[in-house]
């Protein structure tokens, strides 16, 4: 019979290797199946340890359920967010500091003609390569939006513009605006095809009543006395008219500005002769001559403005006030044209409103001095065309300075 003996150091140092093995085998038993976990953890669950290991799994598995939900939360919150952006009624596109695109949603897709799945992270001046837009997105003009007619070849008028947000990164809005231009278009129209009409019969109204006004012989005292005031209202309509084909003019696109080199020097004192006659007499008036430059501009466009500025100056201007014309470079070298008067004086409330049309600080004073309501409105457009800036400073009681402050670019030495 044989008697195994379980004491002493030999068998102590067999049990220890054999749970040494145990334990070792646990251990890689578990490395294992955590091995074949990781090589596919988003459709495999997490495996169930043994023995000490059991908790390990056990709190694994808490965090990688704790961690799905979040991205289901995330991923549902970013869905919504899409769902959202896809019903806005503008396009939006993100674009990194190098204008290449992070995201867009489908309108902005439709309006730029780009596609989410093939464009995304493409600089979006290589897909639009329209060169306005691209001198657009590199000025980064963020006040201003920029227009951009037929782009994709179909008519199409789309208002672009551009807002800054985290640090240099961009969202560009786009909008149809093609609806809109339209109903423009036939305002402008109808406006302009209004006032083409009336011209025709209002000439023949005026040429009647001054032929009857010149009559010798006219011995009806109704008609003596009804024959100024008819002559004087059908004045203020021709000028209406006047003002209003102006005005189509000058909003017409097709009328592209014609550039010359104006002598404005020289152009001035014949505005001053006609200021002159329409003062009769009752104001100051004083050319000031400080710069002696000549002005890339449209001549016609240059009289109208200049005009305007000068009879508005008169008009309301007391009698004995004193007018200030002066041709000067400000301290950045702009040509500047400024009318300064000692007249009524607008106060602020209505300066920024006065070159809307038919804006009148006082209705009956424009009228009885002539004014058609349209006059600023005419020099805001020409400013505008010529990229010139009118800036009005003005106290109530004490007088008005207009200044048309034209781009350096234009200047002629
Ligand atoms: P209007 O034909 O009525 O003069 P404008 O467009 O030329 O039309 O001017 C708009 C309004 O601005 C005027 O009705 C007037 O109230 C104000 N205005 C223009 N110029 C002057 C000025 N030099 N001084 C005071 N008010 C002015």
């Amino acid at each position: 019979m044989i008697v195994w003996s379980v004491s002493g150091p030999l068998p102590a140092a067999i049990i220890f290797g054999v749970l040494l093995t145990i334990r070792w085998f646990f251990y890689v038993r578990n490395l294992v199946k955590l091995g074949q976990w990781l090589e596919d953890p988003e459709s495999r669950s997490v495996p169930e340890g043994e023995g000490p290991w059991e908790d390990v799994f056990a709190r694994l598995n808490k965090m990688v359920r704790e961690h799905r939900k979040e991205r289901t939360k995330s991923a549902a919150a970013l869905h919504d967010l899409e769902l959202a952006t896809s019903a806005l009624p503008d396009g939006v596109i993100s674009l990194d500091k190098t204008d290449h695109i992070e995201w867009c949603n489908p309108l902005a897709e439709h309006h730029l003609g780009i596609d989410r799945a093939r464009d995304i992270g493409q600089q979006l001046t290589y897909l639009v390569r329209n060169p306005e837009f691209i001198e657009y997105l590199a000025e980064k003009k963020y006040s201003d939006p920029l227009i951009l007619r037929d782009a994709r070849h179909d008519g199409t008028v789309l208002s672009l513009k551009l807002v800054g947000y985290s640090g240099n990164k961009k969202l560009l809005i786009t909008r149809d605006i093609t609806h809109f231009e339209q109903v423009e278009t036939m305002r402008r129209d109808f406006v302009a095809n209004v006032s083409h009409e009336l011209r025709t019969p209002l000439t023949v109204v005026n040429g009647f009543v001054e032929t009857l006004q010149d009559m010798p012989n006219l011995n009806n005292d109704m008609a003596r006395k009804a024959l100024p005031m008819m002559g004087e209202q059908t004045m203020r309509m021709t000028n209406l008219v006047g003002d209003l084909l102006t005005l189509s003019k000058l909003e017409d696109r097709l009328n592209v500005l014609k550039d010359e080199e104006v002598n404005v020097p020289m152009m001035l004192p014949g505005c001053m002769e006609v200021g002159k006659v329409l003062s009769g007499g009752h104001h100051q008036l004083k050319l000031e001559m400080q710069a002696d430059c000549k002005l890339l501009a449209s001549a016609e466009e240059l009289r109208s403005a200049f005009g305007n500025l000068i009879s508005n100056a008169i008009r309301y201007t007391p009698e004995g006030g004193d007018i200030v014309v002066r041709w000067a470079l400000n301290a950045d070298g702009q040509p500047v044209l400024s009318v300064q008067d000692s007249g009524l004086g607008i106060s602020p409330q209505h300066i920024p409103r006065l070159t809307e049309r038919f804006y009148r600080v006082d209705n009956s004073r424009s009228r009885s001095t002539g004014g058609t309501g349209l006059g600023l409105a005419i020099v805001k457009h020409i400013a505008n065309r010529h990229q010139a800036q009118l800036q009005i400073e003005s106290t109530e009681g004490k007088g008005s300075t207009f200044s048309l402050v034209f781009p350096e670019q234009r200047r002629i030495d």
